[in-house]
């Protein structure tokens, strides 16, 4: 099937959930709209450390496209993109099928950034894109090794939490300090709480390439193993790249505070794949994108003036803390407890049941 669609939404992160949630409401504007999306399901990685810890079934953790997509009349294209070319707003499919439209969204994430490797006796696991992450350790359960993560993010301390009690040693590798960018207090919390999981954990350590079973960091020889994560935080998707679309220095989308891109202002972005200023890269921040994207998709298939995205200054921190707790940092503070993991769990819940259709 080849189609030509007024707006075509691509990809289903954070921010056309929050689109379809809208137009759920009753606030679609009329027009042939259309969702691709890889596979069938919204994986939300809030939840995905709860998931590895065992806390939480995959379907709770996800959000079946189908229902949502059916709720809000717009079609589910399943398919992994490959190409867009941005003059005729054009859209490839790996399986050649190319769907066209006078509007594009881009909602599309990003992936983890690996080392160079030599050889191919390190077996790596990036993070993302998740459904083909949970396969691969599912796979790598069966026979528990040693692992490393790489990444000393959010993501690689919650991942290093939920892991540890399912291998037989854990080593956290982080360029610089974990959780840089967060207070000094949260770090010094999840220390704590990673040495008390067992977890080794090396600081300073810019893994930058990997010769046969070794993780090497300039000169120094950081881990030994076979199996590691990749967890090294948001890095633009090269293909999107070359599709011509204006992009920052590192390969992120360049979009003006409509969530316009700044070379194809009939191209909207948003989440990790874009690049504004003011604008860290993580879910809370694609989130909120979402309000206002939904109402630029209606303005611009309704012919009526976009409005402005003001990103938020500080955004919550909730770190699952492996043990059904959790870490918390807000506004250049920090606190743990169970409470704190139990008022996240409600809140993550709440982001699922929310974007749940029955239908
Ligand atoms: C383990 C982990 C835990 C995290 N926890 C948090 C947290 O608690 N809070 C927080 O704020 N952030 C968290 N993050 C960061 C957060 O995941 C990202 O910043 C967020 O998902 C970005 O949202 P997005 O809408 O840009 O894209 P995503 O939610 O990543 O969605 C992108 C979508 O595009 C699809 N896609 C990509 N390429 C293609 C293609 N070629 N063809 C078709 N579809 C495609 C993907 O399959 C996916 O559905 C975490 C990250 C990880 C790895």
């Amino acid at each position: 099937m080849n189609g030509e669609f007024d707006l075509l939404l691509a990809g289903a992160g954070h921010a056309h959930l929050g689109v379809l949630r809208q137009w759920s409401t009753g606030q679609r504007p009329k027009g042939r709209i259309a969702l691709i999306s890889e596979g069938p399901y919204a994986w939300y990685s809030g939840m995905l450390p709860g998931l590895l810890a065992g806390r939480y079934s995959p379907e709770q953790c996800r959000v079946p496209l189908e229902g949502l997509c059916a709720s809000t009349d717009v079609v589910l294209l399943q398919g992994r993109l490959v190409g867009l070319e941005p003059a005729s707003s054009s859209l490839e499919l790996a399986d050649r099928r190319r769907f066209s439209a006078s509007w594009l969204s881009l909602n599309l994430g990003s992936q983890p950034k690996a080392p160079q490797e030599v050889g191919d006796e390190m077996a790596l696991l990036p993070v993302k894109p998740f459904e083909a992450f949970l396969k691969g350790w599912s796979q790598w359960q069966e026979t528990p090794q040693p692992l490393a993560i790489l990444g000393g993010g959010a993501a690689g301390v919650e991942l290093a939490l939920a892991l540890a009690p399912q291998v037989p040693a854990l080593t956290l590798l982080s360029a610089g300090r974990i959780l840089a960018g967060h207070p000094a207090s949260l770090r010094h919390r999840a220390l704590r709480h990673l040495a008390k999981a067992g977890v080794t954990v090396q600081e300073g350590m810019a893994v930058d390439s990997i010769h046969g079973d070794a993780l090497v960091a300039g000169n120094h020889l950081a881990w030994h193993g076979r199996r590691v994560i990749l967890a090294t935080g948001a890095s633009p998707l090269p293909w999107l790249r070359e599709t011509g679309l204006a992009c920052d220095e590192r390969g992120f989308i360049t979009i003006r505070d409509t969530l316009q891109s700044l070379s194809h202002p009939h191209i909207l972005a948003a989440g990790d794949c874009a690049s504004l200023a003011g604008t860290p890269r993580n879910g809370v921040y694609a989130v909120r994108q979402g309000p206002t994207l939904a109402a630029n998709l209606s303005a611009a298939l309704l012919g009526q003036p976009f409005v402005r995205f003001v990103p938020q200054r500080h955004a919550l921190a909730l770190l699952a803390d492996g043990q059904g707790g959790a870490l918390m940092s807000w506004a250049g503070l920090s606190a743990e407890g169970r409470v704190l993991g139990w008022w996240k769990d409600r809140l993550d819940r709440r982001f699922i049941n929310r974007h749940l259709v029955s239908h």
